[in-house]
């Protein structure tokens, strides 16, 4: 049996620091005295040590073994501890040398906190959601035609002043992903599709097309000739194509994380600007499975001035054409002016796709989707079939069209209209295309010359759209100024969505929770690379003397892991809605890139901590560091170099496996530090004689956590270990296998319960697990869920909505609160969550599912994995004043302190045993904590314009949180304060200087004038900033 230990770290350096402090001392084993036995300990572990490293090897070859590896490392990572302490050190003196006593209570400026303190007032012509989903009764009535909508009528002359303008939006909706894998789908349509349009669109200059996702068009673009990009660049020249958003994908809105939604748009507008020059005006979003407004406000940051919506509740969107709101101004929640603003267009009807875009009626709608005309592979399920347009029927059918566009210009409040013309992987072959280009032309030609119809129809661009829009209200082409014809403002978001009837879109806010997982381990460790990368290239430029540091490999690594996490940001990838084998695809990829990742981390770690920098070697076959997860120690003192991700200094756990109780551990400066002993266990019956009967196991006032399944068979196994740096609970049930842990050190992680459930319902059938937390918080029907990661989201559980409609996507946190405190629960990964009682929390941990659910993916969810979903359980006492009915609310500090060291471990790294140790040093890039609200989201190494690899500089992102101070913030350990948003980045770096910093759009693809002090940054709350950036 292999032990693990451990062990406080205090990380001594500032943001992203590679700590040289301690210095793991095994003694040496004495075989004999070792009372568990050497057979066992090189026994199972061992043997599943072995394995995963076998597996690791093969996985380039054999993306199969996948499913094996990742249902070993859980086994590995889940092996449960044993409490005995070993030994008892001088810690008060060693651990005190590293980080300056922190303050007992945390120093927040004043005006810090007025941000979250204002009282609420809503705008006067504001729509809020919160006050819509009050209002609406949900009842659903037959719409007639338009099933979930009303009966639209017009006059005749209502056109005769002003004549309807209509654009006709030629679309393909191509998934990176969903029934076939992403190359599958490229090979079989995708190619074909962008190959027609070159051919097709140069044909007459009238046809149009937008595109939007990067990830098809990058990889179709290094298959193309130079002549064919010419022609591409002729199209994008002329108007004729436009790249609508310009993401890596068109990503999912409830389970991405805003790290990965601005890294995967970073990379396309990134990729954009190298080749094509281009900078995307107008978001396209049709497929999401709802929308969150956090998109909004990236796309807004990025420099794009509209956006498109579809997958929004069917009552909602009824509602919004009734009151014709469904253009609006989409304003952050928390947003004081009007600086968050974008313009919205909602389409009103089911779906995006033909019969459902061109007015209310879908059977009217679809004899217009001439790729369905008679002898077709696909026909109208309204039965009456599309007819080309000839010179006899032109007339009738010219008239018919325009009913269905003048009636759904009935929902507006302008004569412009957008009709969107396309579906899933449309315009394949080049037929499809002639069908309907040349149909709608002659539609349109015949529209266009008769004066007495008052319209003017054309194909046109999703932006062309909006231009007309804007100029019709009297807005200017890109700002956000109402204008002459007042668009409503609206704050809030789009979930939980329902299609029909109560088929609410909630599942997916779980489904396949084990690769949601996996999506936050790659986030965390590609945000660790990226800023080792780009620290270790400036320290390069400064040391000036050729080196073996593998800049364009790690280069290469990082774009890699990039595009496989953009890639998994798409709406039926981190949602769990793919085909099984699609799944593989995609875990296959972020698997890869962890790896690859953390060859990127160790090697400029590598770097970056050696004293001398000559002695520096490459070679990633023995690398001088390696990765603590997948390594074993054995018998002799080894040396650890520690990483603190993330830019405050932290005091942290930091876990080890060992290959004997008799150990040490000493810190940079030689004294023990104290550390805890305690057995892995392989599974339940080996530690069937250490079980102990739980006995207040938590401490944690008024706050009981219990397990909410559906049917429990057997009374569960329940283990209690006990230590003095941590204790922990451990219980067993036929499904799952949950650990509360106390951490009984001084700072954040000493603050929380930390709760970790291992879930396996693979033998189930329809079978859902939840969590349930009770407490005694008279938190009513009120709920808070945050948003991506970035903001929360206030929420009511409502009576008049079904179960499944009162669940909300859970990306980072959860929580409940009444006038004395909050209880929150943060998250490792996205799930769904609940409250659907006053005081309970509900969380969704995995989903099984034997049938399909009718929405095209053919199959049902049988695929599940063993897996670990992590928590941590914060209960606050609160003295806030924050207003009940305020449509905002923030956490603390300490709970976004207590978000960071969950979602961003410290990462160590053994010193590989070699006969000559290298001589280290520990390295801290800055003098001092960023402000405790400043988050850097990454410094992002941006790619040379002439080669493959970097170029000297990067991309700084920043972000500043909003913060309730209605909190304790009493010993917390935490070493920063806050700065009214104010950072001095000159002042912060010790050995790299600012050789240039420029005030950017989130994207990179606007440089903004400043006349400020560039090197003075400051940000508002909630905002985030990006600069190009450059050090030496
Ligand atoms: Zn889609």
């Amino acid at each position: 049996m292999k032990l693990s230990r451990q062990f406080t770290v205090f990380g001594s350096a500032i943001f992203c620091v590679v700590v040289f402090s301690l210095y793991l001392m095994l003694d040496h084993i004495d075989h004999s005295k070792n009372p568990n036995g050497e057979r066992i300990q090189k026994g199972q572990l061992g043997i599943l040590q072995d394995k995963i490293d076998h597996l690791e090897r093969l996985l380039a070859e054999n993306n199969e073994i996948i499913g094996n590896i990742r249902d070993s490392v859980i086994n590995l990572r889940e092996t449960v501890k044993d409490g005995k302490m070993f030994p008892e050190g001088n810690m008060s003196q060693g651990d005190l040398e590293l980080l300056p006593p922190a303050p007992a209570l945390l120093p927040i400026h004043s005006e810090d906190c007025q941000f979250a303190a204002r009282t609420y007032s809503k705008a006067a012509d504001g729509v809020q959601m919160l006050d819509v989903y009050d209002l609406l009764s949900f009842d659903n009535p037959d719409g007639g035609v338009w099933k979930q909508g009303f009966d639209i009528s017009y006059q005749d002359n209502e056109w005769d002043n002003e004549p309807l303008q209509v654009f006709v939006v030629p679309h393909s909706h191509n998934d990176p992903g969903w029934l076939k894998t992403f190359d599958d789908y490229y090979r079989d349509q995708t190619q074909h599709i962008l190959n027609n349009m070159v051919v097709k669109l140069h044909e007459d200059s009238r046809r149009k097309m937008i595109w939007s996702e990067i990830s098809y068009f990058s990889k179709w673009w290094d298959n193309i000739d130079e002549q064919k990009r010419d022609a591409v660049r002729r199209l994008i020249e002329s108007g004729q194509l436009e790249v609508a958003t310009g993401g890596w994908v068109m990503p999912d809105e409830a389970n991405t994380h805003y790290f990965a939604l601005i890294d995967q748009l970073v990379e396309g507008h990134q990729w954009l600007e190298r080749n094509l020059g281009v900078k995307p005006k107008t978001g396209w979003a049709v497929d999401p499975f709802g929308h969150t407004p956090t998109q909004a406000y990236l796309l807004r940051q990025a420099g794009l001035s509209n956006m498109l919506i579809q997958r929004v509740h069917y009552s909602v969107k009824k509602h919004f054409a009734s009151q014709k709101t469904l253009e609006f101004f989409w304003r952050q929640n928390w947003d004081q002016d009007s600086s968050s603003d974008i313009l919205c267009h909602m389409m009103p009807f089911y779906s995006y796709d033909v019969p459902h875009t061109c007015g209310p009626d879908p059977k009217i709608c679809c004899q217009f989707d001439f790729k369905r005309l008679p002898g077709g592979r696909i026909s109208c399920p309204w039965r009456i079939p599309p007819q080309a347009i000839t010179d006899n029927n032109v007339q009738e059918r010219a008239q018919t069209l325009l009913d269905q566009y003048r009636k759904k210009s009935k929902l507006f409040r302008t004569n412009v209209l957008l009709a969107p013309l396309g579906d899933d992987f449309r315009y394949t072959e080049a037929v499809e295309w002639d069908q309907q280009f040349e149909n709608y032309q002659k539609l349109f030609d015949y529209m266009n010359s008769h004066p007495e119809l008052h319209v003017q129809a054309q194909f046109g661009t999703i932006s062309d759209y909006f231009e007309a829009l804007r100029k019709s209200t009297g807005m200017d082409p890109v700002g956000m100024n109402v204008g002459q014809l007042a668009l409503p403002v609206l704050s809030g978001d789009f979930f939980t969505y329902a299609d029909r009837d109560d088929h609410y879109w909630s599942g997916y806010f779980t489904s396949r929770p084990f690769y949601k997982r996996l999506d936050r381990v790659l986030e965390s460790h590609l945000r660790a690379a990226e800023v080792l990368y780009s620290l270790t290239l400036a320290n390069i430029q400064k040391y000036g003397q050729p080196n073996d540091y593998p800049a364009v490999d790690n280069y290469k690594l990082l774009t890699e892991a990039r595009r496989n996490l953009g890639l998994f940001q798409h709406h039926d990838a981190i949602t769990g809605t793919g085909k099984d084998w699609v799944v593989v695809d995609y875990g296959t990829r972020l698997f890869h890139s962890i790896l690859n990742v953390k060859r990127v981390i160790v090697s400029s770690a590598h770097w970056l901590v050696l004293k001398d920098k000559q002695t520096y070697y490459h070679d990633p076959s023995n690398p001088v560091l390696q990765m603590v997860s997948v390594h074993i120690f054995f018998t002799v003192p080894r040396l650890l170099v520690v990483y603190n991700p993330t830019e405050q200094a932290r005091m942290s756990m930091v876990t080890v496996y060992v290959t004997t109780p008799k150990v040490r551990v000493l810190n940079a400066v030689g004294h023990v530090v104290r550390a805890q002993v305690s057995a892995v266990w392989n599974d339940v019956s080996h530690a069937a004689a250490d079980v102990f009967q739980v006995r207040s196991a938590t401490s944690v006032h008024h706050i009981t956590a219990l397990l909410w399944i559906y049917s429990p068979s057997q009374p569960p196994v329940v283990r209690v270990t006990k230590g003095p740096l941590f204790s922990e609970v451990t219980t067993t049930f036929t499904h799952i296998t949950h650990t509360l842990r106390l951490y009984n050190i001084q700072g954040v992680e000493g603050q929380s319960v930390e709760i970790c459930n291992t879930v396996d319902i693979r033998g189930e059938t329809n079978h859902e697990i939840a969590m349930r937390i009770t407490s005694d918080l008279n938190s009513k029907d009120r709920f808070f869920t945050d948003l991506n990661g970035y903001q929360v989201q206030p929420r009511k559980t409502l009576a008049k909505l079904p179960l499944q409609a009162n669940f909300y996507p859970m990306t980072s946190m959860v929580y409940l609160q009444d006038s004395s405190a909050r209880l929150s629960l943060l998250t490792a990964q996205s799930l769904g969550a609940a409250s659907l009682k006053s005081g309970q929390l509900e969380v969704i941990m995995d989903r099984r599912l034997n049938q399909d659910d009718n929405r095209g993916l053919g199959q049902g969810v049988l695929d599940n994995k063993i897996t670990a979903n992590s928590f941590r359980l914060l209960l606050e006492k609160r003295s806030s004043a924050e207003e009940e009915s305020a449509p905002y609310s923030y956490p603390s500090i300490l709970s976004h302190m207590s978000y960071m060291y969950l979602n961003h471990p410290l990462i160590s790294m053994a010193v590989s045993q070699r006969s000559e140790s290298p001589s280290l040093t520990p390295y801290s890039p800055l003098s001092a904590s960023f402000p405790c609200d400043m988050h850097l989201v990454n410094l992002r190494a941006i790619q040379s314009k002439v080669r493959g690899g970097p170029s000297e500089q990067a991309a700084l992102i920043l972000h500043r949180k909003g913060f309730d101070c209605g909190f304790s913030n009493r010993n917390t350990a935490l070493l920063c304060t806050t700065t009214r948003g104010k950072v001095h980045l000159e002042k912060l770096l010790t050995d790299l200087k600012l050789k240039s910093i420029t005030p950017v759009s989130l994207s990179l693809m606007h440089t903004y004038n400043s006349d400020a002090d560039p090197q003075e940054i400051s940000l508002k709350p909630m905002e985030i900033r990006t600069y190009r950036l450059q050090l030496s």
